[in-house]
């Protein structure tokens, strides 16, 4: 696999990072993961935006244009032949000379990486077909969860709890409700009504969960943007998530409970092709 470090394509086993830098002592980055269709990328322009708006929460230096990532998005496409998986990209506040808790100065180059991850079938997904089930488990992340940062050991414990239990992902709870997936937005569908929460720093803004939600609103689809509780979700017609590398996957167990038929609705299944087939469209 050929790889982007730092201004460099290089082979991945000659790519290097230092052992001071900053996302590696201290989770002090942030990253985004964009999916490729038929070669394509899906929604960079959302991705990028994300990018800088984490990056500028965060005061680490936008180190390129969106025009110049674009291409090195376009080029490890290549290089490694990818028709369908993802793009990994990380940011991270550089590699200064020494561990010190207060930031580096100014100058200090922030390191960007990004590398393919090829997933053949990736659209035609057997899980979609039989949906996923999921646990909960108490959301005890940071407050800032709207930053799209590397912090993702709590995520990463999850999905290992959700494991242990025979289930495949963690919806993370606070307050009595659902905030998100370990790596993914969290939806109901009750009749004609998709409910997923409302935006705020409690959650990711998923550039998934705007897609969807566009394309539900375009396909006459009631949206709901509020809090939702596990039991509500239990009782729900279906269930679903989002998420660049899962696009929109049913859900159809909820901590042991059946939702709806305990097979994938047919919203969930609308959206996926709905999102899958204008995604494809727009990809650029
Ligand atoms: N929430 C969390 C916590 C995530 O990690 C992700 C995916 N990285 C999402 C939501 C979905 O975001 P997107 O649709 O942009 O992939």
């Amino acid at each position: 696999r050929t790889v982007y470090v730092n201004g460099e394509y290089l082979p991945e086993h000659e790519a290097k990072v230092s052992i001071f830098d900053r996302g590696f002592l201290m989770a002090d980055g942030v990253y985004e993961v964009t999916s490729v269709l038929g070669g394509k990328l899906i929604d960079f322009e959302g991705h990028a935006k994300r990018l800088a708006r984490s990056l500028s929460e965060l005061e680490i230096r936008k180190p390129m244009e969106d025009e110049a990532l674009l291409e090195i998005h376009r080029e490890l496409v290549a290089r490694n032949d990818i028709d369908e998986g993802m793009i990994y990209l990380q940011i991270t506040r550089g590699a200064p000379n020494d561990r010190d808790f207060v930031f580096p100065p100014e100058e200090t180059a922030p390191t960007v990486v990004l590398f393919t991850q090829s997933k053949p079938g990736l659209a035609d997904s057997p899980a979609a077909k039989e949906g996923i089930k999921v646990i909960s488990i108490p959301d005890i992340r940071w407050g800032r969860r709207d930053i799209k940062t590397v912090q993702l050991l709590y995520p990463s414990m999850g999905k290992m709890m959700a494991r242990a239990a025979g289930a495949d992902d963690a919806w993370m709870v606070e307050e009595g409700a659902v905030t998100e997936g370990t790596s993914n937005n969290a939806y109901i569908v009750k009749g004609n009504t998709i409910i997923t929460r409302q935006l705020s720093h409690e959650i990711l803004h998923g550039i998934t969960r705007a897609a969807v939600l566009r394309f539900a609103r375009e396909a006459q689809m009631q949206v709901e943007e509020r809090a939702f509780t596990i039991e509500e979700a239990q009782q729900a017609d279906e269930a679903f998530i989002t998420s660049a590398s899962t696009f929109v996957m049913p859900v159809v167990e909820i901590d042991g409970a059946q939702v709806g038929q305990g097979a994938p609705g047919p919203v969930a299944n609308r959206l996926r092709e709905i999102y899958i087939e204008e995604s494809r469209k727009a990809a650029i």
